[in-house]
Order: structure tokens, then C-alpha cells, then sequence
């Protein structure tokens, strides 16, 4: 697993999803301990041996100690006790649209792409907080109904049951706020209702 968290990282990183040390990742493990991405860590090298190891009450176990937004992680994992991983991310265009005034919680990019409400479906907008301000941890826990977050002014949170589904969540997002950006001053056609219904009734 340690070795999936590396290739995942850099695999973003090379591509441009992630800049500096910004974004973590975190997975649970069947025991119930956590492996993250250690605190200031680039995504673009990683050591194995550097990945957070930690248990349920937070003692370090194994390697450099967690990122600091450790914490909302530990909140998603709280609020989802399915999910097996977490991909934060500072991603361009995805932090782009958080910074947008007057989302719609649930659904802050309108529907165009099938894609994004069958691997993303809705979304919980987050309130702006200070970076580390331990009051995000219960604005995950109010939108417990997401396992997609978009948090004002910062970034990106996916929870999913594999960190493989939380990567390509992640990207498919940034994707789409890329589309997203690109097509302002673009005559789009948006999904409408009927479509909408049949993609989340799959
Ligand atoms: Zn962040």
C-alpha cells in the first residue's frame, strides 16, 4: 500500500494535479491503522519509508509524522466508516471554483458531463476557514451526506472505498472544473433534469 500511495502521488504530481508540498493522501488499512503522506512531503518524491504509519488514537507507528490536515481526513473517515482512502487536493481549477462566490452546496458545477455524476455525483461546499482551523473537521462532519468536499478558498477533499477510486475521483473532478472554466463564454448545453435523474437512478 505504501508503494501505491508513492506511484498515485507522483503519477499526480508529474501531471500537474498537485504544486510544492500542497494535497495529501491517506488510506485506511484493514487493522484500522492509517498510512499518510508525512507533513511538508512533496508528491513528486515520496520515499516509502518516509509514509506515515499511524493508529486509531494517533501514535505514530512508522515513519515521518502526518500531514498537518491529517485531521480533516480522520473526520471523513469518522462520518464514512466505509471508506478506505482520502485524496486532498490544492488542484488548479478545482480551487479555482472554490473560490467562487455564492456555490451551490451539492452541486456547485452545473451538470454537462455524465461522467461527473457518475463518479462524483453531489458535492458539500465548505465554509472558508484558516488553513489548520480545527472547525473543519466538524464542517466535514455536517456534510456527512458527501464523499465529495470542496472547501472555500483551498481545495479539494474525495473519500472513496479504494485510493484508486479516490484518485480517479479526484481527477475527474479537476477535469471537469477545468471543462468547467474553459467553458464560460461558451454556449454549453447542460444536462437537464430527465438527464440528470436517469444518471443518478443507474
Ligand atoms: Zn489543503
Amino acid at each position: 500500500m505504501r508503494n501505491e500511495i508513492v506511484t498515485y502521488a507522483r503519477s499526480l504530481f508529474e501531471r500537474g494535479f498537485v504544486v510544492g508540498s500542497a494535497g495529501n493522501i491517506s488510506v485506511k488499512l484493514e487493522d484500522g491503522s492509517f498510512l499518510a503522506t508525512p507533513t511538508g512531503s512533496s508528491f513528486g518524491n515520496l520515499a516509502e519509508k518516509d509514509i506515515s504509519h499511524f493508529d486509531q488514537n494517533g501514535v505514530l507507528l512508522d515513519g515521518k509524522e502526518p500531514t498537518k490536515e491529517i485531521f480533516l481526513h480522520l473526520a471523513c473517515y469518522e462520518v464514512h466508516p466505509t471508506i478506505q482512502a482520502v485524496v486532498h487536493l490544492h488542484s488548479t481549477y478545482s480551487t479555482l471554483l472554490s473560490s467562487l462566490e455564492g456555490l451551490d452546496d451539492g452541486m456547485p458545477i452545473k451538470s454537462f458531463t455524465p461522467y461527473f455524476l457518475m463518479k462524483i455525483g453531489g458535492v458539500g461546499v465548505l465554509p472558508y476557514r484558516k488553513p489548520g482551523n480545527r472547525r473543519l473537521a466538524d464542517d466535514v462532519r455536517e456534510k456527512r451526506d458527501y464523499s465529495t468536499l470542496l472547501m472555500a478558498n483551498h481545495g479539494l477533499i474525495v473519500c472513496r472505498v479504494s485510493l484508486k477510486e479516490a484518485v480517479e475521483a479526484a481527477e475527474e473532478f479537476e477535469e471537469t472544473a477545468k471543462l468547467w472554466y474553459l467553458g464560460q463564454r461558451l454556449p454549453i448545453r447542460y444536462l437537464n433534469e430527465e438527464e440528470i435523474q436517469e444518471l443518478r437512478s443507474r
